[in-house]
């Protein structure tokens, strides 16, 4: 069987820019909207709204068996919950994730939020520190990415970053992360070889070098590592119902650097702390 090279033509990665700038407008357009009272389809409907008005479509619907243009993600929930009647409340923290295709070419991203609880701000600080934790791992793989050798780098960075924030100061206890689900490349579809790791693995995997499109997607708990998926097929649940988290970017790496697809800015805010600079993909 023919397998398609994981590595991308200078003309493909910038097919790939559109598709992601238009997964970050739907996130944008989203964000604000996260607050008590609103269901989780409304946000869906949102997201979705942004993605046809942009001329593209959602490719979680081209996902067999979904419906919807997002995932939303609630409290125990960690991944691929489905918008629905839910009434978000004050407190929760809401992952979604989406994805927009565009001329054939594929972006992907997820965001954590938490809403605002002037009634229980250490369950807000707390929630708010497992996002930040998640994001930060994020970043931390998505910098790697730009000095990896192998694949693994990025893995190893994830949980070294996760590792190095220690035990929750709010919870006091350490954080997890998913090992059934994982990144992976993207391009012509949302989901292509290489899966990658958020976490150390024993075989250094695929070499990273220019062409490489990654989404980079750490799934960290406030708890235990042990998730379930619930009775609707989809939800991936923590099996000792400690809250999740879920961050995501789809990132390039070309001959210049690496550049953050589904990050309006390239990734720039976000790679500052870790001292690198992304380069537009020219
Ligand atoms: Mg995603
Ligand atoms: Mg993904």
């Amino acid at each position: 069987m023919f397998r398609r090279s994981i590595y991308k033509t200078p003309a493909q990665l910038r097919s790939m820019v559109e598709p992601g700038l238009i997964t970050a407008a739907a996130l944008d357009a989203v964000r604000p909207l996260i607050r008590p009272g609103v269901t989780t389809l409304e946000l869906d409907a949102e997201a979705n709204r942004v993605i046809l008005e942009r001329g593209a479509e959602s490719n979680f619907q081209l996902v067999r068996g979904y419906r919807h243009t997002t995932c939303v993600s609630v409290n125990e929930e960690v991944v691929h919950g489905i918008p629905g009647e839910r009434v978000l409340e004050a407190g929760d923290i809401v992952s979604i994730d989406c994805g927009a295709q565009y001329q054939g070419w594929n972006g992907d991203s997820a965001i954590t939020v938490v809403v605002p609880d002037a009634e229980r701000p250490e369950l807000v600080a707390r929630r708010e520190e497992l996002s930040r934790v998640t994001e930060g791992s994020m970043w931390a793989g998505i910098a790697a990415m730009a000095t990896a050798r192998h694949l693994g780098d990025i893995g190893a960075a994830i949980q070294g970053y996760i590792e190095e924030q220690g035990v929750s100061s709010v919870s006091g206890r350490t954080y997890g992360i998913l090992r059934e689900y994982v990144g992976h490349g993207i391009g012509r579809k949302m989901h292509e070889a290489p899966s990658v790791f958020n976490y150390r693995t024993p075989d250094p995997g695929a070499e990273v070098k220019p062409g490489l499109v990654l989404a980079i997607e750490p799934m960290v708990t406030a708890g235990g590592e042990e998730t379930f998926v619930e009775d609707d097929d989809w939800t991936v649940s923590t099996t000792d119902g400690s809250d999740g988290s879920h961050w995501e970017h789809s990132v390039a790496l070309h001959a210049d650097g690496i550049w953050v697809l589904t990050a309006s800015d390239g990734g720039a805010a976000g790679l500052a702390p870790f001292g690198v600079t992304p380069a537009p993909i020219a």
